[in-house]
């Protein structure tokens, strides 16, 4: 593996692509995502300027991160949270959990923040692909979900993120972004005191310049660094 030249390879890419759109490159945050890679590669992207690190399941999550010997700046969540390991991801200190699409959740999540005399930085996902298969909540119900969602004070909602359409037709994996975006524009001006729209969380290895050309200012790219995934 080439991680670090990978790594060098994705910073690259996404300068030039938000140079090329118009946009500043140093807002734009890679979080390299290390789901089913051991600790000892982990330590790798580390060592190669990895830091900010990104796992999608609990277990694995505390079973590596005590491993890893290089020390990340931030590790964020981006998984489905079942409401029953809350208790376990919490310890971990997640900058942002990307992945909060239930207010059943979100209620248990802030129970246990308040508790514990403690915030949680937290993004919505929204499913922009319409794939029944995918998580998210749906794009019309956002509105009402951060009504909801607001009144949960020690939560501090962040901002968006989607998964987009896995397909090569380029035009509708953009008019998700596209959508995305609009949604995250429109709701910058919102009543609530804990929401403000500061990070939109779109493009993975395949599509993460068409994301950061519609204004993304996340990418979670693993496979591009780390290469394909063996579960
Ligand atoms: C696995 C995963 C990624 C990274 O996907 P790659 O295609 O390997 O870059 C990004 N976001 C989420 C939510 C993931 O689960």
């Amino acid at each position: 593996m080439h991680i670090k030249e990978n790594i060098e390879k994705i910073r690259k890419e996404i300068i030039e692509t938000a140079k090329n759109s118009g946009r500043n490159p140093e807002e734009i945050k890679l979080v390299v995502v290390t789901k089913t890679h051991s600790a000892e590669i982990v330590d790798e992207a580390l060592e190669a300027g990895a830091k900010y690190i990104a796992e999608n399941k609990i277990q694995e999550s505390e079973d590596k991160l005590p491993k890893l010997k290089n020390k990340y700046e931030e590790f964020h969540f981006i998984g489905h949270l079942q409401s029953n390991k809350i208790k376990k991801l919490m310890p971990m200190r997640p900058t942002l959990i990307h992945s909060i699409d239930k207010i059943s959740t979100a209620k248990k999540l802030n129970n246990y923040l308040g508790k514990e005399n403690l915030t949680q930085n937290i993004l919505i996902q929204i499913n922009t692909s319409g794939e029944i298969s995918k998580s998210g909540i749906e794009p019309n119900e956002l509105v009402g979900f951060l009504e909801e969602i607001s009144q949960l004070k020690n939560l501090h909602i962040q901002g968006l993120m989607t998964i987009g359409l896995n397909s090569p037709d380029e035009s509708k994996v953009r008019q998700n972004f596209h959508e995305l975006n609009k949604l995250f524009e429109l709701n910058k001006n919102n009543p609530y005191d804990n929401v403000e729209m500061k990070y939109l969380s779109m493009g993975m290895t395949n599509d993460f310049k068409i994301a950061i050309e519609e204004g993304s200012n996340i990418v979670r790219i693993g496979s591009a660094i780390f290469g394909k995934r063996i579960y």
